[in-house]
């Protein structure tokens, strides 16, 4: 008779646990059969890298002897080592591995080629020798290069916390062994079986069959007698081959490797990254016929190409298999909030291109797993660059609201929509486990309306991406009744299936992806973001004139050379530095001198190119007297005040001085009021000045400032104590007692961990304002042209913020220079201004539109938004009057029951101890209106915020005309928002332009440059089918076009 013991659940499960455990009961467990056989290497020598070296220059070294136990760094250290093997007589006809262990990431180098990476800190510590050998091979020669850090660099006492710079890592092991595949087989049975029968819910059978079938197997083994593993094996098969009825969901699951452009570490380490995990990607495509791996980020693609070109060759192979497959379709995987509508459309543009030069192939999806939120305007912007799919998975990590879906339709703020999916088991970085997979169908929210999801294996974030233990565990979840079938697919197989047929049964999503976390991005490195809008403007200039000189030169015959490769390059820096580490602030201290050394780049190159097209648009005569001349770049005609410099130095300066001074302001700079056509300039002729502003003091203290538009009472801390338009008694401000405008505001900003991203809800209840001057408020300038303050208040004994309160004669808006000192911890630094305005919504401008977000705290999607982003301004509106705010450099607001707050400074200490800490400076202004934001010109003020009128030195040629429109639109509704030339043809220009107001509309775009043709082209440049004919008239250097809200057009001119 059978014997039939009583089962206990638990210790059966713990049984298999320790039977496969690499920790416990080693020495007489199936796991510690899994290398047999262990020999030392014949030889193991050591080289100390001067840094990241090539191979060629690394081999050179002088390498010594070295042993396991040595300790190798400093952190980001390098260190070759020279492998000399002899695989013994009786081990030939066995699968011999190198077991190396540095504890860090490396990668094996054979014949000057980069073969498979490895990394201690993921347990991928083996290389297959025998393969790499080749048949009847004894010996062979190998090196490492060891990188010192980690897969997730090298933080001090956490992941996150800034790099530990003196950090030594031990080489613990460096042998050969023998791989028993048949253990490995078995290990993996049982742990497949154990964790269905852990995971698997009380009701289902299915999980008890498991538990059964994976006792019988470990009985089944006799580790002294191998004979055993085959028959145990079969117990196992015989399982995994009982199959799901049709109706079971679908998992298209994807290798991925997600891979931070840079993060905690800096951007020349990724290079590196990159060749450690594919070429450990290639190494499997060559073992798992039917794995596929999606890549995204063009940039990472280029870097391979330049630095590792034999990898690149078998990728291109592959990619050319459809196996290795490039997604997503930009230059890197960008923030998706603080970018520019341009700069969106640029990471498409440079991206898509390169993947259809490198590869032959367009990505139809958008690719962005890991970033904090999505803009509404990313829809269209999409849809124009070939894009009609999109896949992340971050708002899973929202922690007040779960997302309703993970397949659906999102819409954006003009009406275009793409299909998305949001791969449900809330990650990118599966490992082919069943709980994971269980999850995936546990968690999918749009069950019945679609059967099928993405899971996408394979480490990430620092990279290294999937493992081959992944790929067999995939293999036995492949068709297993009780679990969702997993099978090995594409992108395009999984949206293709979803588009033939689920799509009729989603639903729809309107607006923002907003992500409940991480709100402190927007605010975190403002230094960071300055110059990131900064650049975004200088580019666009730099377009805009290049792309006129360039025209000209054609049509004149002249010589100038438009600078192709130089504005790509620096777009590309831009790019690359609105990577979703970068740009947001989230970065460790190296990558931020890399960006700023960038940036600096950018200015500099873009100061060169902007003064050779300025001279050969309007210089080039030295014969003739310098004037000087104001350039517009932006498109409507413009009337300001601008500052001419101090005078000194200057060979216009004399003229000046004697025609032009109307104001001296109190530095001594020239002011003066011109007029500027549209995308144009104009001979400085300083306007009289019939409306003149002024500064008065009141009795009881305030001072106010007064032009034709705007009356401000500002007290003697720099606060707005009244504020109202011309002809109306209203104040703008709040009338509430202990209500300023204009207060700022200090807060604790103590996150629960994540420091440069996070603030959280409750740093809302600590609002201290700043009431202490160093200086209290005292006049500078005292008009006609310009009125202003200066005030200085205490942050902290460390901190203090120096502001000049200004109003220039014909400006809608007061403007706050700020400049602060800034040395806190975990403090955040705001500016409020209390409305009087009653709204239920407020407004904010984001990429080529605006977006509106409520006012309140009514549901828990309210509350949760207690941070946003927004661009250039945001507005408080009722009807037929309103408040907005405006800003140079910064994107976080909070507008909560008519108090409007612009997040300026902030002070976490990790992954960057030093972030933010020293001189700020930025601009922002608070501009009351009458009427709608559209009808009163904020749109275009802030725009003239950021882009003022610049003044130049030039010597025009005789009979050159005094000022110039080069082009111009007849409808404040739409911006010219891009001239640039087109990428491939020296002769075309395209234009962009929207419609800002969200509504429909015609405008007349006029252009001075005499074209050929226009047609109507996609963000990728490519002419649409009914270009020629789609809403666009063309009537001599007119041409009529109609405008849907928020939408984007871009014209292909060629001249
Ligand atoms: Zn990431």
């Amino acid at each position: 008779m059978e014997y039939v013991t009583v089962k206990n659940k638990r210790t059966t499960l713990e049984r298999a646990d320790k039977f496969i455990s690499p920790i416990y009961f080693k020495d007489v467990n199936l796991r510690g059969r899994l290398y047999r056989d262990h020999h030392a290497l014949k030889s193991l020598t050591h080289f100390a890298a001067p840094g990241r070296i090539t191979y060629s220059q690394a081999i050179k070294g002088k390498f010594l002897k070295t042993e396991v136990g040595q300790s190798f760094g400093p952190t980001w250290a390098t260190h070759w080592f020279h492998l000399e093997i002899d695989v013994p007589d009786k081990l030939q006809k066995e699968e011999v591995h190198l077991l190396w262990n540095s504890n860090t990431e490396a990668l094996v180098w054979q014949d000057g080629n980069p073969v498979q990476g490895l990394s201690g800190d993921y347990e991928r510590i083996s290389f297959p020798l025998s393969k790499a050998m080749g048949k009847d091979q004894t010996k062979c020669s190998l090196y490492i290069e060891m990188a010192c850090n980690g897969v997730l660099g090298v933080g001090k006492d956490s992941m996150i916390g800034a790099p530990d710079m003196n950090k030594f890592f031990t080489l613990s092991q460096a042998e050969i062994a023998v791989f028993d595949r048949e253990a490995y087989d078995l290990i993996l049975d049982v742990e497949t079986l154990h964790d269905m029968a852990k995971h698997m819910t009380e009701e289902n059978e299915r999980g008890y069959q498991a538990l059964y079938t994976m006792n019988q197997l470990i009985n089944t083994i006799d580790l002294n007698d191998r004979s055993t593993y085959a028959k145990a094996h079969q117990i196992a098969e015989r399982f995994f081959q009982q199959r799901n009825g049709q109706s079971q969901h679908v998992i298209y699951a994807m290798g991925h490797a997600h891979m931070d452009t840079a993060w905690l570490w800096p951007y020349a380490e990724t290079v590196r990254k990159c060749a450690r995990s594919w070429s450990c990607t290639i190494r499997l495509m060559e073992q798992f016929p039917d794995f596929n791996f999606t890549c995204s980020q063009a940039q990472q693609y280029e870097w391979v190409k330049q630095n590792y070109p034999g990898l690149y060759t078998q990728i291109k192979d592959f990619v050319k298999r459809g196996r290795f497959i490039p997604v997503g379709g930009t230059w890197v995987e960008m923030d998706g909030n603080l970018p520019s509508g341009e700069a969106f459309v640029r990471q498409f543009l440079y991206g898509q291109r390169y993947f259809m030069q490198e590869f032959n192939k367009k990505c139809t999806e958008f690719w962005l797993p890991d970033t904090f939120g999505y803009s509404p305007q990313l829809p269209q912007i999409m849809r124009i660059s070939g894009i009609s799919r999109f896949l992340t998975q971050k708002l899973s990590w929202s922690l007040v609201n779960k997302f309703p879906h993970h397949t659906f339709w999102w819409e954006g703020i003009d009406g275009s929509s793409v299909l998305s999916h949001f791969p449900p088991g809330d990650s990118y970085h599966m490992t082919g486990k069943v709980e994971e997979v269980l999850r995936t169908i546990k968690n999918f929210k749009d069950k019945g309306r679609s059967g099928r999801s993405v899971y996408l294996f394979g480490y990430g974030d620092g990279g290294n991406g999937p493992s081959e233990e992944m790929l067999h565990r995939m293999k036995r979840l492949k068709d297993v009744d009780g679990l969702p079938k997993v099978q090995q697919k594409t992108p395009q197989d999984f949206f293709s299936d979803i588009e033939r047929e689920d799509t009729g049964s989603l639903c729809r999503w309107r607006g923002e992806l907003y992500l409940e976390l991480h709100n402190g991005t927007y605010t975190t490195h403002a230094k960071v973001k300055k110059m990131n809008r900064f650049c975004e403007f200088r580019l666009h200039d730099v377009d805009f004139l290049s792309s006129v000189a360039n025209i000209l030169s054609v049509q004149n015959k002249g010589s100038y050379k438009f600078p192709t490769e130089e504005l790509l390059r620096l777009w590309k820096l831009l790019l690359l530095n609105q990577f979703h580490d970068v740009l947001p602030g989230t970065s460790i201290e190296m990558v931020y001198e890399d960006a700023h050394q960038h940036y600096k780049d950018i200015v500099t190159s873009c100061q060169q190119l902007y003064s050779d097209a300025l001279t050969s648009i309007l210089g080039g005569s030295a014969k003739s007297d310098p004037v000087t001349m104001v350039m517009n770049c932006m498109g409507w005609q413009r009337q300001e005040v601008v500052t001419i410099d101090t005078p000194s130095g200057n060979p216009a300066k004399k003229q000046r001085k004697s025609e032009e001074v109307v104001q001296q302001d109190s530095k001594g700079n020239i002011l003066a009021m011109v007029t500027v056509p549209s995308y144009g300039y104009a001979i400085m002729k300083p306007l009289k000045c019939d409306n003149p502003c002024s500064i008065e003091t009141k009795s009881d203290g305030p001072y106010v400032l007064r032009n034709e538009f705007v009356t401000a009472e500002i007290d003697h801390l720099g606060r707005i104590t009244a504020l109202t338009l011309k002809g109306g008694e209203r104040n703008a401000m709040s009338s509430e007692p202990g209500c300023y405008g204009n207060q700022f505001v200090l807060y604790d900003d103590i996150p629960l961990y994540w420091d440069a991203w996070d603030v959280m809800d409750y740093h809302q209840e600590t609002r201290k304002p700043l009431a202490i001057a160093v200086s209290p408020a005292k006049v500078l300038d005292r008009g006609p042209l310009r009125v202003s303050l200066v005030v200085q208040l205490k942050v902290s004994d460390q901190s203090y913020v120096e502001q000049v309160i200004s109003l220039d004669a014909g400006s809608p808006y007061i403007r706050c220079q700020t400049k602060v000192e800034w040395h806190e911890n975990r403090k955040f630094l705001k500016v409020e201004f209390p409305t009087s305005v009653h709204s239920m919504s407020a407004t904010y401008d984001i990429q080529f539109g605006h977006y509106q977000r409520t006012n309140h705290n009514n549901t828990s999607w309210d509350w949760a938004q207690f941070e946003v982003f927004g661009h250039k301004w945001a507005a408080l509106s009722e009807h037929n009057y309103g408040v907005a705010i405006l800003n140079d450099s910064k994107y976080g607001y909070s507008t909560r029951d008519g108090v409007m707050r612009l997040s300026l400074l902030r002070s976490p200490k990790a992954p960057d101890v030093n972030a933010d800490m020293g001189t700020h400076t930025f601009t922002y202004a608070v501009m009351p209106f009458q009427g709608t934001f559209q009808s009163a010109g904020v749109i275009q003020a802030a725009y003239e915020l950021n882009n003022p009128l610049d003044v130049h030195s030039v010597n025009p040629p005789k009979g050159s005309p005094e000022a110039m429109s080069f082009f111009s639109v007849d409808n404040p509704q739409v911006i010219l928002e891009t001239i640039k030339k087109s990428e491939d043809s020296d002769n075309d220009l395209v234009l962009r332009l929207y419609e800002c107001f969200g509504g429909h509309t015609m405008a007349t775009l006029t252009l001075k440059l005499p074209f050929k043709k226009v047609q109507r082209c996609n963000g990728l440049e490519e002419i649409l089918e009914d270009g020629m004919t789609s809403d666009l008239e063309v009537k001599g250097s007119n041409i009529s076009l109609r405008f849907s809200p928020f939408q984007i057009i871009s014209l292909r001119l060629k001249f």
